[in-house]
C-alpha cells in the first residue's frame, strides 16, 4: 500500500552550493511552515514539490567521505545510510572553481557504493554553460546538469529532469485523502512511528503489535522494504506503516539498519497520523524538533508521546514539559501523552489521541459554519492595514483532508500577515476542535 517518494540526496565537498540547493529545492509553498518561529532551518532533508510531484531531498552537509574527522559517528552513519538509500545522488560540484581531487576523490567513493549519482554543476550563472560542464564528464557519471543554487537559474528543469524516470503520482490527488473510506475502515488508521534512536520506538511497537507479530513480519529479503503491519488495539484497528528496521532487540547486528531518518520520512508520508516520540529522561533536542518540522511539512496528524515516563524523575518531568512548550512551540496543536512502552501504562492514552487526531483530520467542515467562524475572527481582530491595502477575509470552504485545508476568498489577502494567519488558523482550530492536526490555509483573492 506505501508509495515511495522518489529520494534525492544532496553530496559534495564544502562550499560547493548544496545548502543552497537544499533550500531551494525544499522551499516550501506553504509560507506558514517555512516562517514558524523556533524551528531551525538548517535542516538536512525535508520535502519538495515540483510540477505536482513531491520528493524528499537530503543534504549531507558536514558529511565529507574523504575527511570524516570533527563528525559525530551518529552524523557520518546517518550521512552514508541516506546515501545508500538515495534515489538518486545529486553530486554538487563548482562550475567556477572547476574539478578538484577532492571531487575525484567523492566521485570514487560514490562508485564504490554502485550507487545511482548525477552530477550538478552549479554557479553557472553568466557563464558559458557548455564550458563549464566540459570538465566534469571526467567524473564519469554520463551527462552532468548546470545550475545556478543561489539565482535558480537551471534548477526547475534539472528536478524535472532527474525525476522524469519515477513514477507520476496520480494528477493532483493525494493519495491519502482519496483513500477509499472502505479501505480505511478496514485497515484501520495509518499510524507512523517516530523518533530518534534510543527513545524507546521498538518497545513501543512491540507493546502495541505484540513481539510475536514482529518476528513474523522481520522475515529476511523483506525487511528492507516497506511493510505495512495491521494490529488491534481495544478492537479497533490500525496498521502501523514501514515498521522495516525496527527489529527485534538483539537482531540488529547492523545498527546502521536501526535508524534511517529516509525510512522514518516514507512512513510518515503514508500514514494518517505520525507519534513523535520523545525520551523523558532527556533533554528536548534539534534532531526531535527536525523531525517535528518536517512531520508538519508533511500535514499529518500528530501525537507527542513522551516515552520512558517511568523512569523520569521530577526534574527531569518539568524539563521536559517546559522544553516542549518552548523548543516545540510549532507543534502545539498535537496532544502530548506521557507514557511507559516498557510498562503499556498511557498506551491506551495514546491510541485514543491517535483516533482523536485522526478524527480531526478528517473532520467534515461545513461552508457556512467555516464562514461564520471566519467572519466572527476578523470582526474580533480586523486584519492590519498594508499601505493602501486593507486585506479582507470574507468566506470560506473546506479544500481537502488530512490536513484539513480551508480556502479563505476576499480581497487583498496576500497583504495578510503571518501572524495573522497564525491567528486565523488558531481560531479555527479552536472553533472546530481540530487538536491533533496541523491546518493549511489557501488564499484566494479577488481584486
Ligand atoms: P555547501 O557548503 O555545499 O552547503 O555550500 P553553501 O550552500 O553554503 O554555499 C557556499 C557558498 O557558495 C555560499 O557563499 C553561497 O552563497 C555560494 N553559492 C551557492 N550557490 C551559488 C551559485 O549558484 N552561484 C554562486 N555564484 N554562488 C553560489
Ligand atoms: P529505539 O531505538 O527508539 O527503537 O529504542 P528501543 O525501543 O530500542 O529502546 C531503547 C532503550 O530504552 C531500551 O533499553 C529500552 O528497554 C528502553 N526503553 C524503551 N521504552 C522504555 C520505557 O518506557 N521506560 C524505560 N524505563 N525504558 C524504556
Amino acid at each position: 500500500m506505501s508509495e515511495r517518494l522518489p529520494t534525492l540526496v544532496l553530496v559534495g565537498r564544502p562550499n560547493v552550493g548544496k545548502s543552497t540547493l537544499f533550500n531551494r529545492l525544499t522551499r516550501s509553498r506553504d509560507a506558514l511552515v517555512a516562517n514558524v518561529p523556533g524551528l531551525t532551518r538548517d535542516r538536512r532533508y525535508g520535502r519538495g514539490k515540483v510540477g505536482g510531484r513531491p520528493y524528499l531531498v537530503v543534504d549531507t552537509a558536514g558529511f565529507d567521505p574523504t575527511a570524516k574527522e570533527g563528525l559525530t559517528a551518529e552524523m557520518v552513519r546517518q550521512a552514508e545510510l541516506a546515501i545508500r538509500e538515495a534515489d538518486l545522488v545529486l553530486f554538487v560540484v563548482d562550475g567556477r572553481a572547476g574539478l578538484t581531487p577532492h571531487d575525484e576523490a567523492i566521485a570514487d567513493y560514490l562508485r564504490a557504493l554502485g550507487v545511482a549519482v548525477r552530477v550538478l554543476v552549479n554557479k553557472t550563472e553568466g557563464l558559458d554553460r557548455a564550458i563549464a560542464r566540459a570538465d566534469f564528464y571526467a567524473l564519469g557519471f554520463g551527462e552532468p546538469l548546470s545550475i545556478s543554487a543561489s539565482h535558480g537559474d537551471g534548477v526547475r528543469e534539472m528536478i524535472h529532469e532527474v525525476l522524469a524516470p519515477f513514477p507520476k503520482p496520480k494528477p493532483n490527488k493525494d493519495p491519502l485523502a482519496e483513500r477509499e473510506t472502505e479501505e480505511t475502515e478496514r485497515e484501520g488508521i495509518r499510524v507512523a512511528v517516530l523518533g530518534r534512536p534510543n527513545v524507546g520506538k521498538s518497545t513501543l511497537i512491540n507493546a502495541l503489535i505484540g513481539e510475536e507479530r514482529l518476528i513474523a513480519y522481520d522475515m529476511p529479503g523483506t525487511t528492507r522494504d516497506a511493510i505495512d503491519v495491521p494490529f488491534e488495539h481495544n478492537g479497533r484497528p490500525y496498521t502501523l506503516v514501514d515498521t522495516a528496521g525496527v527489529r527485534k532487540k538483539g537482531r540488529v547486528t547492523d545498527t546502521i539498519e536501526k535508524f534511517s531518518v529516509i525510512k522514518a520520512l516514507q512512513a510518515v508520508e503514508n500514514a494518517n497520523v505520525a507519534i513523535l516520540t520523545l525520551d523523558a529522561t532527556q533533554e528536548v533536542g534539534e534532531q526531535d524538533a527536525h523531525l517535528g518540522g518536517f512531520i508538519l511539512e508533511t500535514g499529518r496528524a500528530l501525537v507527542i508521546a513522551v516515552n520512558k515516563w517511568d523512569a523520569a524523575d521530577a526534574y527531569q518531568r518539568q524539563r521536559i514539559k517546559t522544553q516542549l512548550a518552548h523548543k516545540l512551540a510549532f507543534l502545539s496543536f498535537a496532544p502530548v501523552v506521557f507514557l511507559s512502552a516498557k510498562t503499556g501504562k498511557g498506551l491506551d492514552a495514546l491510541m485514543r489521541a491517535v483516533d482523536q487526531a485522526y478524527a480531526a483530520a478528517m473532520k467534515k467542515l461545513p461552508t457556512p459554519q467555516l464562514t461564520r467562524v471566519l467572519q466572527e475572527l476578523v470582526k474580533r481582530q480586523a486584519p492590519p492595514r498594508h499601505g493602501l491595502f486593507r486585506p479582507k477575509p470574507r468566506y470560506a470552504h473546506q479544500g481537502g483532508s488530512n490536513p484539513p485545508i480551508i480556502v479563505i476568498h476576499g480581497n487583498a489577502l496576500e497583504h495578510l500577515p503571518k501572524s495573522y494567519l497564525r491567528y486565523l488558523e488558531h481560531g479555527f482550530t479552536e472553533a472546530f476542535g481540530l487538536k491533533g492536526t496541523p491546518l493549511r490555509l489557501e488564499l484566494r483573492t479577488s481584486h
